[in-house]
């Protein structure tokens, strides 16, 4: 899922003071999940919003909505078109795909991000998110036995570690980042496939990535 922390509240309130009349929209799926910007998440910022114009005289009126998905059209119909209509703002606690797709959709209001979108990520416990891809549009997982070198490593490494690794964790983080070549070591070992290592690894076609520029699927098959 795509992982994304709420952004400070100044910096919040800073982008939405000057509203009469504020939408704060959440999204249902990955942002709920990372507890950044679902319905719960939603109720507490309204709230804060409402207290800190209160404080400065402000006059905004803000109502609150959460949707299933801010990145499919088919959920605005969930009450939130005419909520959007109806407002001078939104603020987007959706990924940075949610706030551009609102922009899309409703071209004549205001939108604010609500949050900072960070990575594609697992949790690892509740409260903690960790990076697993990076999207490279060209996934190598079946190389290395399920570990990814592009997100996982530091230095993205495809041919190996580097000098830093010490005691199984990465010398760019040695307190909470483990080094992926010890875990594709390992993961080699327990598979008994030690011997996939000595596969050179060419360079990688990194013209799937989005260094080529902004990036379509279409799918045929699917299209009507
Ligand atoms: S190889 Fe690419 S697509 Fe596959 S997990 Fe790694 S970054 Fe993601
Ligand atoms: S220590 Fe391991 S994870 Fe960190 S940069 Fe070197 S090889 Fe990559």
């Amino acid at each position: 899922m795509i992982i994304a922390e709420q952004k400070p509240f100044k910096e919040i309130y800073e982008s939405v003071k000057d509203s009469e009349k504020l939408l704060v929209l959440g999204c249902g799926t990955c942002v709920t999940v990372c507890m950044a910007g679902g319905e719960k998440e939603v109720g507490v910022l309204a709230n804060q919003i409402r207290l800190a114009a209160g404080k400065d005289g402000g006059k905004i009126e803000v109502t609150e909505h959460t949707i299933t998905r801010q990145c499919d059209e088919e959920f605005f119909d969930e009450g939130a078109s005419e909520k959007i209509k109806e407002a001078d703002s939104v603020l987007s606690l959706g990924c940075g795909v949610g706030v551009q797709h609102i922009v899309q959709l409703y071209p004549d209001v205001v939108v604010r991000p609500g949050v900072n979108t960070q990575f594609y990520g697992a949790t690892l416990q509740q409260g903690i998110w960790t990076e697993r891809c990076a999207g490279c549009g060209e996934c190598v997982l079946e190389r290395f036995e399920g570990i990814c070198p592009i997100a996982r490593c530091s230095k993205s490494l495809m041919n190996g570690p580097c000098g830093g690794s010490s005691n199984g964790m990465c010398e760019v983080d040695p307190e909470n980042t483990e080094c992926a070549w010890q875990l594709i070591y390992d993961r080699m070992k327990r598979l008994n496939k030690l011997d996939k290592l000595m596969d050179y690894q060419p360079p990688k076609d990194w013209s799937h990535d989005r260094d080529g520029g902004p990036r379509s699927v279409s799918r045929e098959d699917v299209l009507f």
